[in-house]
This record gives structure tokens, C-alpha cells and sequence, in this order.
């Protein structure tokens, strides 16, 4: 046990009593969730997000049953009022604007909130890295919103194929050669658009900019070679080395002068600490994430945890980055979880360590790849673990149960 307990009563406000959690992620979820059964109502939590539902933001890279869906997007959505029906959690939708650690409250787009202890779980935003025209100019995956507008985009560019002269197809960039930009690039190179665009809609021709990362950079050197396999044989075209520099209606230039012209881009290219994030006055590591002490609190602000991708975390037993991936927020929430009880009871906290359970990446038509405990997977059996994950874990979120598989 490590990790000053603070005081309980902290700050000016000592009527504000209550545990705040800023967004509803996987990472609020689960401290939520985590508080609500340990402290079994004994500390009471608001918890705060833009938006009146929990994205399951990491299926958002399903383009084609989000163009498909045409605007119902239950399967990618779980109702927070449903989840927090009769449990001690109050739920609060508003836009966080500023947090002010020194007053202890958070403003928000209506109203104030003051806090007695806080978990910071607000993810992450696209990070366009200042090249002129991405932001502008490019589709994302990052949010809910972003996935349904691409998919929309995406239908567009397909009806209007049929009209492109002689056998010219349309092009789809997707920037980024990570698991998110993989994954979409999968997806879109497989769906069959002209079932959902109309007869005569011609298949895309998909490109993937890995940039000056390795492709699937972090990955075991199998799975990352039989994911190039898969790629190659949907028929996507990896391009390797050369970051993007602009963009421009209808071109992306990359740094060795190539200009590819495109249809349509999509930015995948690495996430950043959202602004209200990256303007506290704490200790930033990279793209303005939170630099956690290893109880997982905000150094100098007792009672204040930082949670999932907002955070930058070296496990020190490891040596090891802890990543931006849900799998990591679920368990960081939960020794943030027991901190935060700890904390306010006046109890010593716990380091937090993290050992990944295993990766697996969706490669479109039902076939994935992935590495779980050493061992590498592919094809069905792998997209079925992945599947399982995903659906034991909205499960899970639901109800309040720790998901078993995440
Ligand atoms: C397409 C895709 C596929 C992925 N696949 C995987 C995978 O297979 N496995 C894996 O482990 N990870 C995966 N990830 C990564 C994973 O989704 C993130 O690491 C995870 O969402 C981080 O959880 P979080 O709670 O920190 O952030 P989020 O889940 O993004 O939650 C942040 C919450 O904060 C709210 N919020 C943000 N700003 C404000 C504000 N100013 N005011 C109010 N509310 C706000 C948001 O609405 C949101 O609810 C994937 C990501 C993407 C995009």
C-alpha cells in the first residue's frame, strides 16, 4: 500500500460531497460502476457526460452496419438512465468547460458542479499533429458522431461511383496504420457497398497510410504479417513510410511530394488529451495526457484521479506504456475505483500495475487477428473472441457486472 490518503474534506467547498466523474466512457463507466458496488452507496456519485448514453466506441469501426443502420444507433449505444436505474449514481448530461482543481468544480456548458473527490475520464480527441487541411478536410472514427457522418460519406461517394468515367473506382484514404485505421480500412475494402448504395455503385478503392510508424506497430511480427496478408487479399493498398503533410480537396500529399488523389480520407493517424485536459495546471506527458502518480491521482490534488486515454502511465514494474485502449481503462478504473474509496475514507492507496490480456483485430468478412497469453489467432476463431469480448462487455455495462473478457 502506498500513496498519502490526503484529507477528506479537501478544498473550500465542503459542501460538495460528492464523488464526480467526468465522462461516461469506459473508463467513468467502470469507476462508476466500481464505487457504486464497493462503497455500496455510501459515497455518492454524479457522473457526467456530453451525451445521455455510453458509446462502445470500440466497435465503432463497423462503417458498414453504421451505414446500414441508416441513423439507429442502438447497437453501438447503451441508455446511461438505463444503466444507472436504481443505484446511487446520478447521472448529469452537459459539456465539461473547465475544471478548476483549486476551487474543486467543474463548469460545464449549463450550471456548476463542486466536487469532493473527482475521476477525470474525458478519452481523447483526433490528433491532426498542425498538417494543414486534416481537421478540415478528413472523416474520423473517434466519436459516435464522426462514425456516422463518414458512413453517410462514404454512401454518397458510393451512389455517386456510378457516374465516374470508364472503370475508374472511388478512392478511400485512410491515414493511419494502427489497430483503428486497420480495422476501417478492413471493413470499408469488404463491405459490399452496392447493397447499401444501389445497384451499380462500384467497390472502393481503399488505400491505408501507415506513415513513418510500422504498420501495426507493437504488434506480434505474425499477426501483423497475416493482417498484411488479409489486407493485400481484400484488396487494400498499404503504403509505408511517408507521413501526410497536407490535405486538400480531393488529394492528400505525403512528405516525399506523392499526392494521392482520394474521394475521401480518413484520419486515424493517433488521439490527444481534449483541451479542458490539456489547460490543467498539472503535469502533462505526451499529446497533453495527464501524467498520473502511481496510485493513478493527479499529483498535488488530493482526491483527484485521472482515468483511461487521458492519462500517460509507465507501469514501473514493466517499464511499459500502459496504452490508450479500453482494455486498459477497465483496469485502471478499477484500482482508480478502490483509490477513490480509500482516499475518502482516510485509507492507504494502491499502486496501479497492468498486464494486457491480449489484442485482437478485426479484419473484415468476419476473419480477425489477434495475440492472447503468447498465443497468435486468426480468421473466424479469432473474430469470434472479438465479438464475444465486445458483447460480454456491453453486457457488463449494463448491468453493472465486471465484464469477464475485457
Ligand atoms: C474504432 C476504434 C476501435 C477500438 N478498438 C479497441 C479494441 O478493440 N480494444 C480496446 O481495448 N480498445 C479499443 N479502442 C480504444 C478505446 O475505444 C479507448 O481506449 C477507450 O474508449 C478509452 O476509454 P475512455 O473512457 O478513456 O474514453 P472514452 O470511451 O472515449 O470516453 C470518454 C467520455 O467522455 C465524454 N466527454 C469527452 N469530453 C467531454 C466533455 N468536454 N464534456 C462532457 N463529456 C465529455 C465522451 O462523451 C465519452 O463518453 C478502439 C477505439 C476506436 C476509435
Amino acid at each position: 500500500m502506498i500513496g498519502d490518503p490526503g484529507g477528506a474534506s479537501t478544498g473550500p467547498d465542503d459542501t460538495a460531497a460528492s464523488l464526480v466523474i467526468l465522462g461516461a466512457g469506459y473508463a467513468g463507466l467502470t469507476v462508476a460502476h466500481e464505487v457504486n458496488r464497493r462503497a455500496k452507496g455510501t459515497i455518492p456519485i454524479v457522473l457526467v457526460d456530453r451525451h445521455p448514453v455510453h458509446v462502445l466506441r470500440t466497435e465503432l469501426y463497423e462503417i458498414g452496419r453504421l451505414a446500414a443502420a441508416g441513423g439507429n444507433v442502438a447497437r453501438w449505444t447503451v441508455p446511461l438512465g438505463r444503466i444507472f436505474d436504481r443505484t446511487s449514481v446520478t447521472t448529469r448530461e452537459g459539456t465539461v468547460t473547465r475544471i478548476d482543481l483549486a476551487a474543486r468544480r467543474v463548469e460545464l456548458d449549463h450550471g456548476t458542479v463542486p466536487f469532493r473527490s473527482l475521476a477525470i475520464c474525458l478519452g481523447s480527441v483526433a490528433a491532426y499533429y498542425g498538417v494543414p487541411g486534416a481537421k478540415e478536410l478528413t472523416q474520423q472514427v473517434y466519436r459516435l458522431s464522426g462514425a456516422q457522418r463518414l458512413a453517410a460519406e462514404i454512401l454518397r461517394v458510393e451512389r455517386a461511383s456510378r457516374e465516374l468515367p470508364g472503370e475508374r473506382r472511388p478512392r478511400i484514404v485512410v491515414v493511419g496504420g494502427g489497430s483503428t485505421g486497420t480495422e476501417l480500412a478492413a471493413e470499408i475494402a469488404t463491405t459490399d457497398w452496392a447493397a447499401l448504395a444501389g445497384a451499380g455503385a462500384r467497390p472502393p478503392d481503399v488505400v491505408l497510410l501507415t506513415g513513418a510508424l510500422p504498420f501495426l506497430a507493437g504488434l506480434p511480427p505474425r499477426l501483423v504479417a497475416h493482417a498484411r496478408e488479409v489486407l493485400r487479399r481484400a484488396g487494400v493498398a498499404v503504403v509505408h513510410g511517408y507521413n501526410v503533410t497536407r490535405v486538400d480537396p480531393g488529394r492528400v500529399t505525403l512528405e516525399d511530394g506523392t499526392a494521392l488523389a482520394c474521394d475521401l480520407a480518413v484520419w486515424c493517424a493517433g488521439l490527444e488529451a481534449p483541451d479542458v485536459v490539456r489547460e490543467l495546471p498539472v503535469p502533462h506527458g505526451r499529446s497533453g495526457r495527464i501524467r498520473v502518480d502511481p496510485t493513478l491521482m493527479v499529483p498535488g490534488h488530493p482526491g483527484v484521479a485521472g482515468v483511461g486515454d487521458v492519462i500517460e502511465f509507465v507501469d514501473p514494474e514493466t517499464g511499459m506504456m500502459v496504452p490508450g485502449t479500453a482494455q486498459a481503462a477497465l483496469a485502471e478504473a478499477k484500482t482508480a475505483a478502490a483509490n477513490l474509496i480509500a482516499q475518502w475514507r482516510g485509507e492507504p492507496m494502491s499502486a496501479f500495475h497492468y498486464r494486457e490480456r491480449g489484442v485482437v483485430v478485426a479484419l473484415g468478412l468476419g476473419k480477425a487477428a489477434g495475440s492472447v497469453r503468447q498465443l497468435t489467432i486468426w480468421g473466424s476463431p479469432a473474430a469470434l473472441l472479438k465479438r464475444a469480448v465486445q458483447r460480454d462487455y456491453a453486457r457488463a455495462a449494463e448491468r453493472g457486472d465486471t465484464p469477464s473478457l475485457l
